[in-house]
């Protein structure tokens, strides 16, 4: 069973014509596992026809990043390629695009010494500030998609052979991409136009709070000031409207770092640089994390806490129903980017600026006082499922229902 080749053509489409909107003349970053070659190239592809000026593509491979763990010298793990950040950070600043292909192998690391990798991930976010504040600044149109590589695939399918495995995570990212159809750039169009009534609506109530409640949960989550939802398609500081994320089925705001109150339990395991974290519960007093725990991973877990002051408080807050198409699915997929859109999810550190009304004309120090985190880091962990309430509080204290048993009310 091979990977349907037209639908996998089409996600290159969906990708370059929907996640980028990539225009003519525009130069594009690709970053992407040396798996996903047959969707690169099938993106680079695209892109030209699109009229791109220059594609360029960087590559990981996960033998070579095993290859470090294991016969690196102790002083590698604090070490980073900034030099290729300050490139990319260059790149954005004239205009470039960035599409990055995930797929990789979700617990490749989970065998490695976590000292090295908390450090290596905290010397690489450090180089990749420069960059990623353009990215999570919306300077440039961005997007995200993912390729079903076998090391993948395999952890989603523990019990089916290699190629049955590749084959049945292709169809699901295929599904939830919404590139089945024949005409998936329609498809999309349609599908941005519900998340925008979504968000339109939450934008009209203004809410001062969320209440989520559910089994192991109630936490209030105090909205920033000025905040504004988000959802599918939306315009980048360069003008040009993208989809960031494929696939995406959440609307999505920054909450008040500092009001947030209450315990809130996982519902999903997440999968981090290749560690699992499993059974995750929290504590939050005054918008901080003051207890931690998970029933696995949890040195992990609190690692991560450690990064900086603000890995500790909220960056995002997402409303996802349980309804859908990733939900429905049932699966696990290990990657951010599909569990995250099965179930509402909170993210720890940084905060989008464009989630503020005038966003991007916010300095840093207005969003801070307007109660947006910032941080090293930005790890979504999901926090919804069909037992999950949740309640919209005005300024005024008045409830109103937003879901009922993980549905819009
Ligand atoms: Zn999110
Ligand atoms: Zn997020």
């Amino acid at each position: 069973m091979n990977i349907d080749p037209q639908k996998l053509d089409r996600l290159a489409e969906v990708a370059v014509k929907v996640g980028l909107n990539l225009q003519p003349g525009q130069d594009l970053l690709l970053t992407a596992p040396t798996a996903a070659l047959p969707l690169v190239r099938r993106i680079a592809a695209h892109a030209y026809k699109a009229g791109a000026g220059l594609v360029t593509p960087f590559f990981a491979d996960e033998e070579i990043t095993l290859a470090r763990y294991r016969n690196a010298p102790d002083e590698s793990f604090d070490k980073a390629a900034g030099w290729l950040y300050d490139g990319m950070a260059q790149a954005f600043s004239a205009n470039t695009a960035r599409l990055a292909v995930s797929g990789d192998n979700p617990m490749l690391l989970s065998a490695e010494d976590p000292d090295k990798v908390a450090r290596a991930n905290r010397a690489n976010s450090r180089a990749y500030k420069p960059a990623l504040e353009k990215i999570a600044g919306f300077d440039i149109n961005w997007n995200i998609v993912s390729y079903p590589s076998p090391s993948w695939a395999r952890q989603v399918f523990p019990d089916l052979p290699e190629d049955e495995a590749v084959f049945a995570l292709a169809e699901a990212i295929f599904a939830a991409s919404r590139v089945d159809g024949d005409d998936p750039v329609g498809a999309w169009a349609e599908h941005n136009a519900a998340l925008r009534r979504r968000s339109g609506w939450l934008n009209d109530r203004r809410f001062a709070a969320l209440h989520f409640t559910g089994p192991g949960t109630d936490l209030t989550i105090g909205l920033a000031g000025g905040h504004e939802w988000h959802g599918g398609a939306s315009e980048a500081k360069n003008g040009i409207t993208c989809n960031p994320n494929i696939p995406t089925e959440e609307v999505f705001t920054t909450p008040h770092a500092l009001r947030v109150e209450g315990h809130v339990s996982a519902t999903k395991p997440l999968s981090h640089q290749g560690t699992l974290i499993d059974g995750i519960r929290v504590t939050f007093e005054g918008g901080r994390i003051t207890e931690a725990h998970a029933t696995r991973g949890e040195q992990v877990l609190n690692k991560v806490l450690d990064t900086d002051e603000g890995a500790r408080r909220l960056g995002e807050v997402a409303l996802v129903p349980h309804g859908s198409p990733i939900s429905a699915s049932g699966l696990l997929f290990y990657n951010t980017l599909y569990d995250e859109n099965a179930a509402s999810h909170i993210a720890l550190g940084q905060c989008y600026s464009k989630c503020f009304v005038g966003g991007a004309s916010l300095t840093p120090d207005q969003i801070k006082a307007q109660g947006g985190n910032s941080s090293l880091i930005h790890i979504d962990w999901m926090i919804g499922s069909g037992q999950v309430d949740v309640d919209g509080v005005t300024e005024a204290g008045d409830r109103v229902p937003v879901f009922r048993a993980g549905e819009w009310a």
